[in-house]
């Protein structure tokens, strides 16, 4: 079973080899889907979650969100495509959030890139 919990920012990017109008500076309003799987805890607080959402976002607030929003992206990437940003948030979140599964980037309310665990050790 899995958990996703939804976050937003704001950010500014310019992706130098697009032939087309992404290579000039605009924005986006990003969305980022964490998601967590495992068994249901059976005791304590969290009893019958996976993880209280509210540990998500303990986590991914200060590790991505705080240091994205409002950025130049190109700052952080030099390339910086929705894949690139899901995969330095997927290794930002690695190693801090157990039973990490997936890590989608939404750039636009259509378009999004995706990274799952699979993915992400072959990197
Ligand atoms: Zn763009």
């Amino acid at each position: 079973m899995q958990i996703r919990k939804q976050f937003r920012f704001e950010a500014a990017h310019v992706l130098p080899h697009h032939p087309g109008k992404c290579s000039r500076l605009h924005g986006h309003s990003y969305r980022v889907d964490v998601v967590v799987g495992g068994p249901l805890q059976s005791e304590g607080p969290a009893q019958g979650m996976i993880l209280d959402f509210d540990e998500i976002s303990a986590v991914v607030k200060p590790s991505v969100i705080e240091r994205l929003d409002h950025s130049s992206l190109n700052d952080l990437l030099p390339n910086p495509t929705a894949e690139h940003i899901a995969l330095w948030i997927w290794h930002e979140l690695r190693g801090k959030l157990a039973g990490l599964a997936e890590v989608v980037v939404w750039e636009t309310q259509t378009a999004c890139a995706i990274v799952r665990a699979s993915d992400a050790e072959a990197r």
